[in-house]
Protein backbone atom coordinates (compact mmCIF):
# COMPACT_ATOMS: atom_id res chain seq x y z
CA UNK A 1 0.00 0.00 0.00
CA UNK A 2 1.26 3.28 -0.72
CA UNK A 3 0.35 6.05 1.69
CA UNK A 4 0.66 8.89 -0.66
CA UNK A 5 -2.86 7.49 -1.31
CA UNK A 6 -3.93 9.99 1.71
CA UNK A 7 -6.08 7.41 3.58
CA UNK A 8 -4.43 5.72 6.33
CA UNK A 9 -4.05 8.89 9.18
CA UNK A 10 -2.07 8.81 12.23
CA UNK A 11 -3.03 11.51 15.22
CA UNK A 12 -0.78 12.58 17.62
CA UNK A 13 -3.93 13.31 20.31
CA UNK A 14 -4.81 10.76 22.31
CA UNK A 15 -8.54 10.41 22.27
CA UNK A 16 -10.36 11.55 25.76
CA UNK A 17 -12.21 8.61 25.75
CA UNK A 18 -9.15 5.92 25.37
CA UNK A 19 -8.01 4.77 28.38
CA UNK A 20 -5.55 2.27 28.15
CA UNK A 21 -2.61 1.60 25.88
CA UNK A 22 -4.11 -0.42 23.45
CA UNK A 23 -7.06 1.75 22.88
CA UNK A 24 -5.26 4.92 22.23
CA UNK A 25 -2.71 3.50 19.97
CA UNK A 26 -5.27 1.26 18.08
CA UNK A 27 -6.67 4.97 17.13
CA UNK A 28 -3.87 7.00 17.13
CA UNK A 29 -2.10 4.26 15.00
CA UNK A 30 -5.46 4.32 12.29
CA UNK A 31 -6.42 0.89 12.85
CA UNK A 32 -9.85 1.46 13.83
CA UNK A 33 -12.29 4.51 14.58
CA UNK A 34 -14.75 4.74 17.09
CA UNK A 35 -18.55 4.64 15.31
CA UNK A 36 -20.64 4.83 18.20
CA UNK A 37 -20.55 3.87 22.21
CA UNK A 38 -18.46 0.40 21.74
CA UNK A 39 -18.75 -0.02 18.05
CA UNK A 40 -16.12 0.50 15.78
CA UNK A 41 -14.98 0.68 12.15
CA UNK A 42 -12.32 -1.40 11.41
CA UNK A 43 -9.76 0.65 9.13
CA UNK A 44 -8.34 -1.23 5.89
CA UNK A 45 -4.78 -1.79 8.39
CA UNK A 46 -6.63 -2.76 11.58
CA UNK A 47 -8.88 -4.98 9.63
CA UNK A 48 -5.77 -6.40 7.83
CA UNK A 49 -4.54 -7.89 11.77
CA UNK A 50 -7.90 -8.90 12.48
CA UNK A 51 -8.09 -11.26 8.97
CA UNK A 52 -4.29 -12.34 9.78
CA UNK A 53 -5.74 -13.43 13.12
CA UNK A 54 -8.84 -15.16 12.05
CA UNK A 55 -6.82 -17.17 9.45
CA UNK A 56 -4.21 -18.55 12.19
CA UNK A 57 -7.96 -18.96 14.45
CA UNK A 58 -9.33 -20.73 11.36
CA UNK A 59 -6.00 -23.18 10.10
CA UNK A 60 -5.83 -24.44 14.01
CA UNK A 61 -9.86 -25.12 14.44
CA UNK A 62 -9.44 -27.09 10.98
CA UNK A 63 -6.34 -29.05 12.06
CA UNK A 64 -8.51 -30.31 15.17
CA UNK A 65 -11.21 -31.26 12.90
CA UNK A 66 -13.31 -28.88 13.18
CA UNK A 67 -16.19 -27.65 10.20
CA UNK A 68 -16.88 -24.35 9.46
CA UNK A 69 -20.40 -22.96 9.11
CA UNK A 70 -21.97 -19.49 9.23
CA UNK A 71 -25.39 -18.69 10.94
CA UNK A 72 -27.02 -15.97 11.17
CA UNK A 73 -26.31 -12.91 13.35
CA UNK A 74 -30.14 -12.31 13.90
CA UNK A 75 -31.30 -15.51 15.54
CA UNK A 76 -35.09 -16.04 16.31
CA UNK A 77 -36.63 -14.87 19.68
CA UNK A 78 -38.00 -18.33 19.67
CA UNK A 79 -34.96 -20.24 20.05
CA UNK A 80 -33.99 -17.99 22.79
CA UNK A 81 -37.59 -18.62 24.39
CA UNK A 82 -36.93 -22.55 24.31
CA UNK A 83 -33.79 -22.52 26.25
CA UNK A 84 -35.28 -20.31 28.86
CA UNK A 85 -32.52 -17.14 27.89
CA UNK A 86 -34.64 -14.78 26.11
CA UNK A 87 -35.41 -13.04 29.84
CA UNK A 88 -32.44 -14.86 31.39
CA UNK A 89 -29.87 -12.28 28.87
CA UNK A 90 -32.34 -9.04 29.12
CA UNK A 91 -30.17 -6.21 28.83
CA UNK A 92 -26.88 -8.16 27.02
CA UNK A 93 -29.72 -8.76 24.41
CA UNK A 94 -30.10 -6.23 21.78
CA UNK A 95 -33.69 -7.53 20.99
CA UNK A 96 -36.72 -6.27 18.05
CA UNK A 97 -39.32 -7.00 15.99
CA UNK A 98 -39.48 -7.44 12.62
CA UNK A 99 -42.38 -6.17 10.24
CA UNK A 100 -44.13 -9.24 11.16
CA UNK A 101 -43.90 -8.78 14.49
CA UNK A 102 -41.80 -11.67 15.21
CA UNK A 103 -39.57 -11.46 17.90
CA UNK A 104 -35.68 -11.17 16.83
CA UNK A 105 -32.47 -10.57 18.67
CA UNK A 106 -28.96 -9.71 17.67
CA UNK A 107 -26.65 -13.13 18.55
CA UNK A 108 -24.26 -12.21 22.13
CA UNK A 109 -23.94 -15.99 21.12
CA UNK A 110 -24.89 -19.09 19.32
CA UNK A 111 -25.74 -22.21 21.60
CA UNK A 112 -29.03 -22.13 20.63
CA UNK A 113 -28.79 -21.51 17.37
CA UNK A 114 -26.37 -24.31 17.15
CA UNK A 115 -28.27 -26.78 18.48
CA UNK A 116 -31.39 -26.06 16.21
CA UNK A 117 -28.64 -26.64 12.76
CA UNK A 118 -27.25 -29.97 15.01
CA UNK A 119 -30.49 -30.98 15.66
CA UNK A 120 -31.97 -30.61 12.12
CA UNK A 121 -29.28 -32.30 10.73
CA UNK A 122 -27.65 -34.89 13.15
CA UNK A 123 -30.33 -38.35 13.82
CA UNK A 124 -28.19 -41.43 14.90
CA UNK A 125 -25.05 -41.16 17.62
CA UNK A 126 -23.08 -42.71 14.67
CA UNK A 127 -22.86 -39.23 13.52
CA UNK A 128 -21.25 -38.27 16.21
CA UNK A 129 -18.92 -36.37 17.64
CA UNK A 130 -19.35 -33.23 15.39
CA UNK A 131 -17.10 -29.97 15.88
CA UNK A 132 -19.20 -27.05 14.15
CA UNK A 133 -17.38 -23.52 14.40
CA UNK A 134 -18.00 -19.93 13.01
CA UNK A 135 -16.45 -16.66 12.75
CA UNK A 136 -18.67 -14.22 12.93
CA UNK A 137 -20.07 -11.09 14.85
CA UNK A 138 -22.09 -10.88 18.32
CA UNK A 139 -23.70 -7.80 20.05
CA UNK A 140 -23.53 -7.35 23.66
CA UNK A 141 -24.74 -4.26 24.89
CA UNK A 142 -22.53 -4.38 27.60
CA UNK A 143 -23.09 -1.91 31.19
CA UNK A 144 -19.87 -0.19 30.33
CA UNK A 145 -18.10 -1.23 26.80
CA UNK A 146 -14.19 0.66 26.99
CA UNK A 147 -11.17 -0.43 26.00
CA UNK A 148 -11.67 -0.13 22.35
CA UNK A 149 -12.11 -3.48 20.97
CA UNK A 150 -10.98 -5.13 24.46
CA UNK A 151 -14.96 -4.69 25.84
CA UNK A 152 -17.00 -3.74 22.39
CA UNK A 153 -20.73 -4.25 22.68
CA UNK A 154 -19.89 -5.37 18.53
CA UNK A 155 -17.44 -8.08 18.12
CA UNK A 156 -15.98 -10.96 16.37
CA UNK A 157 -15.74 -14.35 18.40
CA UNK A 158 -14.91 -17.51 17.13
CA UNK A 159 -17.56 -19.72 18.87
CA UNK A 160 -16.80 -23.13 17.87
CA UNK A 161 -19.73 -26.37 19.73
CA UNK A 162 -18.86 -30.10 20.13
CA UNK A 163 -21.68 -32.74 20.34
CA UNK A 164 -21.15 -35.98 21.51
CA UNK A 165 -22.91 -39.63 22.63
CA UNK A 166 -20.86 -39.48 26.03
CA UNK A 167 -18.47 -37.65 28.40
CA UNK A 168 -15.55 -39.62 27.33
CA UNK A 169 -15.61 -38.48 24.26
CA UNK A 170 -16.55 -34.56 25.05
CA UNK A 171 -13.51 -34.67 27.09
CA UNK A 172 -11.49 -36.15 24.20
CA UNK A 173 -12.22 -33.20 22.06
CA UNK A 174 -12.48 -30.94 25.19
CA UNK A 175 -8.77 -31.44 25.68
CA UNK A 176 -7.90 -31.54 21.62
CA UNK A 177 -9.67 -28.09 21.65
CA UNK A 178 -7.38 -27.05 24.78
CA UNK A 179 -4.54 -27.84 22.78
CA UNK A 180 -5.92 -26.11 19.30
CA UNK A 181 -5.85 -23.13 21.18
CA UNK A 182 -2.31 -23.38 22.94
CA UNK A 183 -1.17 -23.40 19.22
CA UNK A 184 -3.28 -20.48 18.06
CA UNK A 185 -2.58 -17.94 21.19
CA UNK A 186 1.14 -19.24 20.62
CA UNK A 187 1.60 -19.01 17.04
CA UNK A 188 -0.33 -14.84 17.10
CA UNK A 189 2.88 -14.62 19.91
CA UNK A 190 1.53 -14.01 22.98
CA UNK A 191 2.63 -14.36 26.49
CA UNK A 192 -0.67 -16.53 28.23
CA UNK A 193 -1.96 -18.82 30.42
CA UNK A 194 -4.92 -21.07 30.47
CA UNK A 195 -6.78 -20.99 33.96
CA UNK A 196 -9.49 -22.87 35.51
CA UNK A 197 -12.35 -20.69 35.00
CA UNK A 198 -15.60 -20.59 37.09
CA UNK A 199 -18.35 -23.36 35.71
CA UNK A 200 -21.33 -21.27 37.30
CA UNK A 201 -23.83 -22.44 39.52
CA UNK A 202 -25.52 -24.65 37.68
CA UNK A 203 -22.10 -26.59 36.36
CA UNK A 204 -21.75 -30.45 36.52
CA UNK A 205 -18.93 -31.39 39.30
CA UNK A 206 -16.80 -32.57 36.54
CA UNK A 207 -17.69 -30.14 33.89
CA UNK A 208 -14.07 -28.58 32.59
CA UNK A 209 -14.21 -24.89 31.56
CA UNK A 210 -10.81 -23.24 31.03
CA UNK A 211 -10.07 -19.52 29.94
CA UNK A 212 -7.07 -18.30 28.36
CA UNK A 213 -5.75 -15.29 29.61
CA UNK A 214 -3.34 -13.24 28.08
CA UNK A 215 -1.09 -11.62 30.98
CA UNK A 216 -1.33 -7.57 30.48
CA UNK A 217 -1.23 -5.13 33.23
CA UNK A 218 -4.38 -3.72 31.85
CA UNK A 219 -6.30 -6.90 32.17
CA UNK A 220 -9.78 -6.82 33.64
CA UNK A 221 -9.36 -10.31 34.88
CA UNK A 222 -7.24 -11.56 38.02
CA UNK A 223 -5.29 -14.70 37.73
CA UNK A 224 -3.92 -16.72 40.46
CA UNK A 225 -0.76 -18.00 39.69
CA UNK A 226 1.93 -20.43 40.89
CA UNK A 227 4.63 -20.35 38.72
CA UNK A 228 6.35 -23.62 40.68
CA UNK A 229 3.46 -25.94 40.52
CA UNK A 230 2.00 -24.88 37.22
CA UNK A 231 -1.63 -24.55 39.35
CA UNK A 232 -3.66 -21.64 37.44
CA UNK A 233 -7.08 -20.41 37.99
CA UNK A 234 -9.28 -17.31 37.87
CA UNK A 235 -8.85 -15.47 40.65
CA UNK A 236 -13.01 -15.90 41.04
CA UNK A 237 -12.55 -19.88 41.01
CA UNK A 238 -9.01 -19.88 42.35
CA UNK A 239 -8.79 -22.23 45.75
CA UNK A 240 -5.59 -21.78 47.74
CA UNK A 241 -4.35 -22.39 51.40
CA UNK A 242 -3.67 -19.60 53.36
CA UNK A 243 -0.17 -19.39 54.72
CA UNK A 244 0.24 -21.13 58.37
CA UNK A 245 -1.45 -18.30 60.89
CA UNK A 246 -1.11 -17.99 64.57
CA UNK A 247 -4.57 -18.94 65.27
CA UNK A 248 -5.20 -18.72 69.51
CA UNK A 249 -5.93 -21.30 71.63
CA UNK A 250 -7.54 -20.56 74.52
CA UNK A 251 -9.82 -21.74 78.08
CA UNK A 252 -11.24 -18.73 79.15
CA UNK A 253 -14.44 -17.61 78.50
CA UNK A 254 -16.24 -15.39 75.66
CA UNK A 255 -17.12 -12.21 76.93
CA UNK A 256 -18.19 -9.25 75.63
CA UNK A 257 -16.33 -5.99 75.93
CA UNK A 258 -17.13 -2.43 75.02
CA UNK A 259 -15.32 -1.31 71.44
CA UNK A 260 -16.64 2.33 71.09
CA UNK A 261 -17.19 3.41 67.59
CA UNK A 262 -14.86 0.40 65.97
CA UNK A 263 -17.10 -0.94 63.49
CA UNK A 264 -14.33 -1.73 60.47
CA UNK A 265 -12.14 -4.84 61.48
CA UNK A 266 -9.29 -2.31 60.97
CA UNK A 267 -10.37 0.08 64.04
CA UNK A 268 -11.65 -2.94 65.92
CA UNK A 269 -8.23 -4.84 65.59
CA UNK A 270 -6.45 -1.30 66.71
CA UNK A 271 -8.97 -0.23 69.35
CA UNK A 272 -8.45 -4.12 71.36
CA UNK A 273 -4.69 -3.93 69.93
CA UNK A 274 -4.78 -7.37 68.21
CA UNK A 275 -3.93 -8.94 64.68
CA UNK A 276 -6.84 -8.06 62.32
CA UNK A 277 -6.61 -12.23 61.57
CA UNK A 278 -7.52 -12.68 65.49
CA UNK A 279 -11.02 -11.53 64.67
CA UNK A 280 -14.22 -12.53 62.31
CA UNK A 281 -15.51 -10.47 59.82
CA UNK A 282 -19.15 -10.66 59.21
CA UNK A 283 -20.75 -10.43 55.78
CA UNK A 284 -24.18 -10.19 55.37
CA UNK A 285 -25.73 -11.86 52.39
CA UNK A 286 -29.61 -11.99 51.09
CA UNK A 287 -29.92 -14.71 48.29
CA UNK A 288 -32.82 -14.90 46.27
CA UNK A 289 -34.47 -17.67 43.91
CA UNK A 290 -36.86 -16.44 41.40
CA UNK A 291 -38.68 -13.63 40.34
CA UNK A 292 -41.44 -11.26 41.01
CA UNK A 293 -43.98 -12.71 43.28
CA UNK A 294 -43.00 -16.12 43.20
CA UNK A 295 -39.12 -15.16 44.56
CA UNK A 296 -38.30 -16.77 47.54
CA UNK A 297 -35.30 -15.09 49.57
CA UNK A 298 -32.82 -16.34 52.47
CA UNK A 299 -30.19 -14.07 54.61
CA UNK A 300 -26.82 -15.73 54.93
CA UNK A 301 -23.89 -14.59 57.58
CA UNK A 302 -20.79 -15.30 56.33
CA UNK A 303 -18.11 -15.50 58.50
CA UNK A 304 -13.97 -14.86 57.52
CA UNK A 305 -10.89 -14.32 59.15
CA UNK A 306 -10.82 -10.82 59.73
CA UNK A 307 -8.25 -10.06 57.10
CA UNK A 308 -9.60 -12.31 54.58
CA UNK A 309 -12.89 -11.10 51.68
CA UNK A 310 -15.33 -12.86 50.25
CA UNK A 311 -15.65 -14.22 46.89
CA UNK A 312 -19.10 -13.64 46.08
CA UNK A 313 -18.78 -16.38 43.35
CA UNK A 314 -17.88 -19.00 45.32
CA UNK A 315 -21.09 -18.31 47.66
CA UNK A 316 -23.43 -17.70 44.47
CA UNK A 317 -22.76 -21.00 43.29
CA UNK A 318 -22.41 -22.60 46.69
CA UNK A 319 -26.27 -21.71 47.89
CA UNK A 320 -27.05 -21.75 43.66
CA UNK A 321 -29.33 -18.57 43.89
CA UNK A 322 -30.32 -16.68 40.90
CA UNK A 323 -29.31 -13.40 42.38
CA UNK A 324 -26.92 -12.66 45.25
CA UNK A 325 -27.72 -8.98 47.21
CA UNK A 326 -24.96 -7.55 49.71
CA UNK A 327 -26.13 -6.54 52.93
CA UNK A 328 -29.54 -3.87 53.09
CA UNK A 329 -29.77 -1.95 55.57
CA UNK A 330 -34.00 -3.68 55.87
CA UNK A 331 -32.17 -6.88 57.27
CA UNK A 332 -30.40 -5.54 59.72
CA UNK A 333 -33.23 -3.10 61.10
CA UNK A 334 -35.95 -5.94 60.71
CA UNK A 335 -33.28 -8.69 62.20
CA UNK A 336 -32.01 -5.83 64.96
CA UNK A 337 -28.61 -6.04 64.15
CA UNK A 338 -26.43 -2.93 64.74
CA UNK A 339 -24.08 -2.61 61.20
CA UNK A 340 -20.24 -3.71 62.04
CA UNK A 341 -21.35 -5.28 65.43
CA UNK A 342 -22.69 -7.82 63.65
CA UNK A 343 -21.57 -11.70 65.11
CA UNK A 344 -22.08 -15.15 64.83
CA UNK A 345 -22.58 -15.88 68.57
CA UNK A 346 -26.40 -15.84 69.73
CA UNK A 347 -27.22 -14.45 65.69
CA UNK A 348 -30.93 -14.86 65.06
CA UNK A 349 -32.28 -17.85 64.01
CA UNK A 350 -33.10 -16.77 60.20
CA UNK A 351 -30.33 -16.08 59.74
CA UNK A 352 -27.89 -18.40 57.48
CA UNK A 353 -24.63 -18.65 59.00
CA UNK A 354 -21.71 -19.84 56.98
CA UNK A 355 -18.12 -20.31 58.09
CA UNK A 356 -15.20 -20.24 55.71
CA UNK A 357 -13.22 -22.93 55.64
CA UNK A 358 -9.92 -21.26 56.73
CA UNK A 359 -10.98 -20.39 59.82
CA UNK A 360 -10.11 -22.66 63.13
CA UNK A 361 -13.27 -23.90 64.33
CA UNK A 362 -11.23 -24.52 67.89
CA UNK A 363 -9.37 -21.31 67.81
CA UNK A 364 -11.04 -17.64 70.07
CA UNK A 365 -11.72 -14.73 67.64
CA UNK A 366 -13.32 -10.96 68.50
CA UNK A 367 -16.51 -11.00 66.98
CA UNK A 368 -19.65 -8.74 66.91
CA UNK A 369 -21.51 -8.17 69.54
CA UNK A 370 -24.21 -5.16 70.25
CA UNK A 371 -23.99 -1.43 69.28
CA UNK A 372 -20.41 -0.87 71.00
CA UNK A 373 -19.51 -4.12 72.16
CA UNK A 374 -17.64 -7.01 70.72
CA UNK A 375 -17.12 -10.47 72.13
CA UNK A 376 -13.41 -11.83 72.63
CA UNK A 377 -12.67 -15.41 73.46
CA UNK A 378 -15.63 -16.53 70.80
CA UNK A 379 -14.66 -20.27 70.04
CA UNK A 380 -16.62 -21.34 66.76
CA UNK A 381 -16.87 -24.87 67.95
CA UNK A 382 -17.73 -24.21 71.52
CA UNK A 383 -19.99 -20.98 71.80
CA UNK A 384 -22.22 -21.83 68.73
CA UNK A 385 -23.00 -24.30 66.12
CA UNK A 386 -20.33 -24.64 63.22
CA UNK A 387 -21.48 -26.89 60.98
CA UNK A 388 -22.00 -24.79 58.23
CA UNK A 389 -18.26 -24.81 56.45
CA UNK A 390 -17.09 -24.03 53.00
CA UNK A 391 -14.26 -22.20 51.07
CA UNK A 392 -15.62 -18.56 50.19
CA UNK A 393 -12.33 -16.80 50.52
CA UNK A 394 -11.19 -14.42 47.90
CA UNK A 395 -7.73 -15.87 47.29
CA UNK A 396 -4.80 -13.79 47.67
CA UNK A 397 -0.97 -13.38 46.82
CA UNK A 398 1.04 -15.13 49.23
CA UNK A 399 -1.85 -18.00 49.75
CA UNK A 400 0.19 -21.54 48.83
CA UNK A 401 -1.10 -23.97 46.47
CA UNK A 402 -3.20 -26.86 47.87
CA UNK A 403 -1.78 -29.38 46.66
CA UNK A 404 2.19 -28.61 46.53
CA UNK A 405 1.87 -25.58 49.02
CA UNK A 406 4.41 -23.47 46.78
CA UNK A 407 3.31 -19.76 47.14
CA UNK A 408 0.73 -18.40 44.25
CA UNK A 409 1.21 -14.90 42.89
CA UNK A 410 -1.43 -12.68 40.97
CA UNK A 411 -1.47 -11.40 37.74
CA UNK A 412 -3.73 -9.37 35.55
CA UNK A 413 -5.18 -11.25 32.49
CA UNK A 414 -6.84 -10.57 29.35
CA UNK A 415 -9.59 -13.23 28.70
CA UNK A 416 -9.19 -13.72 24.93
CA UNK A 417 -10.79 -17.73 24.73
CA UNK A 418 -12.85 -19.60 26.84
CA UNK A 419 -13.74 -23.28 26.62
CA UNK A 420 -16.65 -24.56 28.51
CA UNK A 421 -18.27 -28.44 29.03
CA UNK A 422 -21.98 -27.61 28.78
CA UNK A 423 -23.06 -31.20 29.37
CA UNK A 424 -27.10 -31.75 28.13
CA UNK A 425 -28.31 -28.21 29.33
CA UNK A 426 -29.09 -27.16 25.64
CA UNK A 427 -29.60 -30.18 23.92
CA UNK A 428 -32.76 -31.23 26.91
CA UNK A 429 -33.87 -27.20 26.36
CA UNK A 430 -34.04 -27.54 22.87
CA UNK A 431 -35.48 -31.06 22.44
CA UNK A 432 -32.90 -32.24 20.73
CA UNK A 433 -32.18 -35.92 20.93
CA UNK A 434 -30.54 -38.35 18.32
CA UNK A 435 -30.88 -42.02 18.62
CA UNK A 436 -28.09 -43.44 21.30
CA UNK A 437 -26.34 -46.72 20.88
CA UNK A 438 -28.92 -48.67 23.37
CA UNK A 439 -31.47 -48.05 20.49
CA UNK A 440 -33.09 -45.09 22.88
CA UNK A 441 -33.28 -41.20 21.89
CA UNK A 442 -30.78 -39.44 23.94
CA UNK A 443 -29.62 -36.09 24.44
CA UNK A 444 -26.24 -35.03 23.16
CA UNK A 445 -23.36 -33.46 25.40
CA UNK A 446 -21.96 -30.66 24.19
CA UNK A 447 -18.53 -28.21 24.98
CA UNK A 448 -18.49 -24.55 23.36
CA UNK A 449 -15.23 -23.09 22.76
CA UNK A 450 -14.97 -19.21 22.37
CA UNK A 451 -11.85 -16.39 20.74
CA UNK A 452 -12.39 -12.94 21.28
CA UNK A 453 -11.29 -12.73 17.77
CA UNK A 454 -11.17 -8.83 18.32
CA UNK A 455 -10.45 -8.72 21.69
CA UNK A 456 -6.72 -10.30 20.31
CA UNK A 457 -5.74 -7.32 19.21
CA UNK A 458 -6.11 -4.88 22.04
CA UNK A 459 -4.51 -8.24 24.07
CA UNK A 460 -1.59 -8.23 21.30
CA UNK A 461 -0.91 -4.17 21.49
CA UNK A 462 -0.96 -4.80 25.20
CA UNK A 463 2.00 -6.92 25.75
CA UNK A 464 3.43 -5.51 22.94
CA UNK A 465 4.58 -2.01 22.66
CA UNK A 466 7.02 0.38 24.08
CA UNK A 467 6.99 4.48 24.16
CA UNK A 468 6.80 5.27 20.57
CA UNK A 469 3.80 2.80 19.62
CA UNK A 470 2.80 -0.67 18.83
CA UNK A 471 5.32 -3.53 18.30
CA UNK A 472 3.45 -6.14 16.19
CA UNK A 473 4.03 -10.03 16.92
CA UNK A 474 5.47 -10.71 12.82
CA UNK A 475 2.52 -13.54 12.80
CA UNK A 476 -0.53 -10.69 13.50
CA UNK A 477 1.52 -7.26 12.07
CA UNK A 478 -0.55 -5.51 9.35
CA UNK A 479 2.40 -5.98 6.86
CA UNK A 480 5.88 -7.53 7.38
CA UNK A 481 7.55 -4.33 5.81
CA UNK A 482 7.67 -0.38 6.14
CA UNK A 483 9.27 0.65 3.04
CA UNK A 484 10.28 4.71 3.73
CA UNK A 485 12.26 7.11 2.08
CA UNK A 486 13.89 10.25 3.23
CA UNK A 487 13.84 12.71 0.01
CA UNK A 488 11.88 15.50 -1.16
CA UNK A 489 8.91 14.07 -3.68
CA UNK A 490 10.38 13.87 -7.31
CA UNK A 491 13.88 13.53 -6.38
CA UNK A 492 14.34 9.81 -6.65
CA UNK A 493 10.74 8.69 -6.78
CA UNK A 494 11.12 6.27 -9.61
CA UNK A 495 14.16 4.55 -8.40
CA UNK A 496 12.07 3.99 -4.84
CA UNK A 497 9.11 2.63 -6.74
CA UNK A 498 10.91 0.20 -8.25
CA UNK A 499 12.62 -1.04 -5.07
CA UNK A 500 9.05 -1.14 -3.71
CA UNK A 501 7.57 -3.44 -6.49
CA UNK A 502 10.98 -5.52 -5.85
CA UNK A 503 9.86 -5.85 -2.15
CA UNK A 504 6.42 -6.70 -2.91
CA UNK A 505 7.29 -9.52 -5.79
CA UNK A 506 9.51 -11.04 -3.11
CA UNK A 507 5.70 -11.51 -1.34
CA UNK A 508 6.30 -9.18 1.12
CA UNK A 509 3.93 -7.28 2.22
CA UNK A 510 4.44 -3.73 2.28
CA UNK A 511 3.70 -0.29 2.95
CA UNK A 512 5.31 2.38 1.66
CA UNK A 513 5.56 5.87 3.03
CA UNK A 514 5.99 7.89 -0.55
CA UNK A 515 4.41 11.09 1.33
CA UNK A 516 5.87 14.19 0.98
CA UNK A 517 6.99 14.41 4.46
CA UNK A 518 9.82 14.73 6.25
CA UNK A 519 11.70 12.41 7.88
CA UNK A 520 10.83 12.92 11.59
CA UNK A 521 7.00 12.35 10.45
CA UNK A 522 7.78 9.49 8.73
CA UNK A 523 10.01 7.66 11.59
CA UNK A 524 7.52 8.61 13.92
CA UNK A 525 4.57 7.26 12.07
CA UNK A 526 6.66 3.91 11.41
CA UNK A 527 7.25 3.39 14.97
CA UNK A 528 3.89 3.94 15.67
CA UNK A 529 2.71 1.44 13.36
CA UNK A 530 5.13 -0.88 14.47
CA UNK A 531 5.35 -3.04 11.29
CA UNK A 532 8.56 -5.80 12.30
CA UNK A 533 10.93 -4.76 9.93
CA UNK A 534 11.68 -0.84 8.33
CA UNK A 535 13.63 -0.49 5.44
CA UNK A 536 14.76 3.27 4.44
CA UNK A 537 15.68 4.47 1.62
CA UNK A 538 17.62 8.25 1.91
CA UNK A 539 18.46 9.61 -0.98
CA UNK A 540 21.53 11.47 0.22
CA UNK A 541 23.16 8.14 1.00
CA UNK A 542 21.94 6.22 -1.46
CA UNK A 543 23.99 8.87 -4.04
CA UNK A 544 26.76 8.50 -1.96
CA UNK A 545 27.06 4.60 -1.86
CA UNK A 546 24.31 2.83 -3.12
CA UNK A 547 23.28 1.59 0.46
CA UNK A 548 20.04 0.86 2.65
CA UNK A 549 18.78 0.72 5.58
CA UNK A 550 17.27 -2.06 7.36
CA UNK A 551 16.20 -2.06 10.63
CA UNK A 552 14.00 -3.91 13.67
CA UNK A 553 11.26 -2.31 14.86
CA UNK A 554 11.60 -4.11 18.42
CA UNK A 555 15.41 -4.82 19.05
CA UNK A 556 16.54 -1.39 17.05
CA UNK A 557 19.25 -3.07 15.59
CA UNK A 558 19.96 -2.00 12.14
CA UNK A 559 22.10 -2.65 9.07
CA UNK A 560 23.02 -1.02 5.50
CA UNK A 561 23.42 -3.16 2.94
CA UNK A 562 23.71 -2.89 -0.92
CA UNK A 563 20.25 -3.50 -3.17
CA UNK A 564 21.24 -7.09 -4.22
CA UNK A 565 21.31 -7.61 -0.58
CA UNK A 566 18.17 -6.33 0.28
CA UNK A 567 15.64 -8.55 0.14
CA UNK A 568 17.63 -11.96 2.41
CA UNK A 569 18.22 -9.28 4.86
CA UNK A 570 14.49 -8.09 4.74
CA UNK A 571 14.18 -12.45 4.86
CA UNK A 572 16.10 -12.64 7.49
CA UNK A 573 15.45 -10.05 9.73
CA UNK A 574 11.73 -11.39 9.55
CA UNK A 575 13.08 -14.53 10.68
CA UNK A 576 14.55 -12.97 13.75
CA UNK A 577 11.21 -11.69 14.69
CA UNK A 578 8.65 -12.96 16.71
P1 LIG B 1 -16.12 -11.30 29.84
O1 LIG B 1 -16.06 -12.10 31.12
O2 LIG B 1 -14.83 -10.62 29.49
O3 LIG B 1 -17.31 -10.41 29.76
P2 LIG B 1 -17.36 -13.59 28.74
O4 LIG B 1 -16.82 -14.61 29.66
O5 LIG B 1 -18.73 -13.09 28.92
O6 LIG B 1 -16.34 -12.35 28.67
P3 LIG B 1 -17.56 -15.52 26.63
O7 LIG B 1 -19.02 -15.67 26.60
O8 LIG B 1 -16.73 -16.55 27.29
O9 LIG B 1 -17.19 -14.08 27.22
O10 LIG B 1 -17.09 -15.22 25.12
C1 LIG B 1 -15.98 -15.81 24.46
C2 LIG B 1 -14.89 -14.80 24.19
O11 LIG B 1 -15.40 -13.64 23.52
C3 LIG B 1 -14.27 -14.24 25.45
O12 LIG B 1 -13.29 -15.12 25.95
C4 LIG B 1 -13.69 -12.92 24.95
O13 LIG B 1 -12.41 -13.14 24.39
C5 LIG B 1 -14.64 -12.50 23.86
N1 LIG B 1 -15.53 -11.42 24.34
C6 LIG B 1 -16.55 -11.51 25.21
N2 LIG B 1 -17.14 -10.33 25.43
C7 LIG B 1 -16.46 -9.43 24.66
C8 LIG B 1 -16.59 -8.02 24.43
N3 LIG B 1 -17.53 -7.31 25.01
N4 LIG B 1 -15.73 -7.43 23.56
C9 LIG B 1 -14.77 -8.16 22.94
N5 LIG B 1 -14.60 -9.47 23.12
C10 LIG B 1 -15.42 -10.12 23.96
MG1 LIG C 1 -15.87 -16.28 29.34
Amino acid sequence: MKLSCGFWQTFKEVPNDAEITSHQLLIRAGLIQKANAGLYNYLPAGYRVIRKVENIVREEMDKAGCLELLMPVVTPGELWQESGRWDKMEGLMLKFKDRGGRDLCISPTNEESITDVFRKTVKSYKQLPVTLYQINTKFRDEIRPRYGLMRAREFIMKDAYSFHSDKASLDEIYDRLFKAYENVFKRIGLEFIAVEADGGAMADGDAKTHEFQVVAENGEDEVIYCPKSGYAANREKAQTKRKATDFIKTDAPIEAVDTPNAKTIEEVASFLKIAPHHTLKSVLYTAIWGEGEKAKEKHFLILLVGDDSLNEIKLKNHVKADFLLPTQEHIIKDMGLVPGFVGAYNAPKDLHIIYDAAIDLNAAYVTGAELDKHYINFVPNRDAKAENVVDLRLAQAGDLDQKTGEEVIIKKGIEVGHIFQLGNKYTKALECTVLGQDGRPMNPLMGCYGIGVTRIVSAAIEQCNDENGIIWPKAIAPYQVHFLTITKKGAIDEFAGGMYQEIVDAKLETIYDDRDLGPGFKFKDADLLGIPVQVVLGERDYAKDEMIEVKSRKTGERVRVKREDLISTIQNFLEKAQ
